[in-house]
């Protein structure tokens, strides 16, 4: 079995942590871009065996977890390896930054080895690239210092720079983020899809999906708008809901 510590960096209220305001006027707290990305891989590792996910932050953001807690809990675990979601600040409403990956200075040569993974398979689904000249970056932080296991720090974009925070607030930009920490978590350690769970069909019987049922008609063709715009075929049809 492989234990993951997922940690969404701070808490909701966690004075500071947040975007520029004159970038982002709902000024959207860090936890939550943190912790939308680490629901995402949580959801998606859902569909693998063989890994235990254990979330380090209050997943409610209530409490911003004190970060001896955090490593303590990540190393009662005996995590094989620690990912710590956040976003970055520095740029005060300048231009570039992009994504960097955080370890320990004096880590083993194993977590040497997750950073430039990792980063490379965020960086190859969200595009983040940015314009850090060391992208692979080490710091004496609790979070990677006090961990047993190989941790390591993603800093996904700048929520001070004009070019990452369009980006880092869209919800496509989350998912493609937490697609990379999963392909990279799927290949270093192994994983496996769970086997799809199909019931038995007998031979009249099929997997219909619906996408919605309306009273309106216009509602009803908005849906099926969407659809084609999406590029699924559908089609609106009257259907006798007493039936069912
Ligand atoms: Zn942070």
């Amino acid at each position: 079995m492989v234990r993951l510590a997922l940690d969404a960096g701070h808490g909701l209220n966690t004075p500071g942590k947040r975007c520029l305001k004159s970038l982002d006027k709902n000024e959207t707290r860090e936890w939550v871009l943190n912790s939308r990305i680490a629901n995402y891989v949580q959801e998606s590792l859902g569909d693998y065996e063989g890994i235990e996910v254990l979330r380090l932050d209050d997943t409610t953001g209530r409490v911003d977890v004190p970060l001896k807690t955090r490593t303590d809990k990540a190393n009662s675990f005996n995590a094989d390896i620690l990912i710590s979601i956040h976003h970055n600040a520095g740029i005060n409403g300048g231009n570039g930054g992009g994504v960097v990956v955080y370890r320990y200075p004096s880590s083993l040569s194993k977590t040497k080895d997750y950073q430039k993974k990792l980063y490379d398979k965020v960086i190859k689904h969200n595009k983040l690239k940015g314009n850090r000249v060391s992208p692979l970056a080490t710091g004496n932080f609790h979070i990677t210092r006090e961990s047993k296991m190989p941790a390591l720090i993603l800093e996904n974009g700048f929520m001070d720079s004009k070019t990452d925070v369009p980006i880092i607030l869209r919800d496509d930009h989350a998912r493609k983020t937490a697609s990379g920490i999963v392909e990279f978590l799927v290949e270093e350690f192994k994983l496996k899809k769970r086997p799809a769970k199909d019931d038995k069909l007998k031979d009249n019987q099929v997997y219909r999906v619906i996408c919605g049922s309306f009273k309106s008609r216009k509602n009803a063709e908005i849906r099926q708008q969407e659809l084609r715009k999406a590029g699924f075929d559908s089609f609106v049809v009257i259907h006798d809901i007493s039936k069912e």
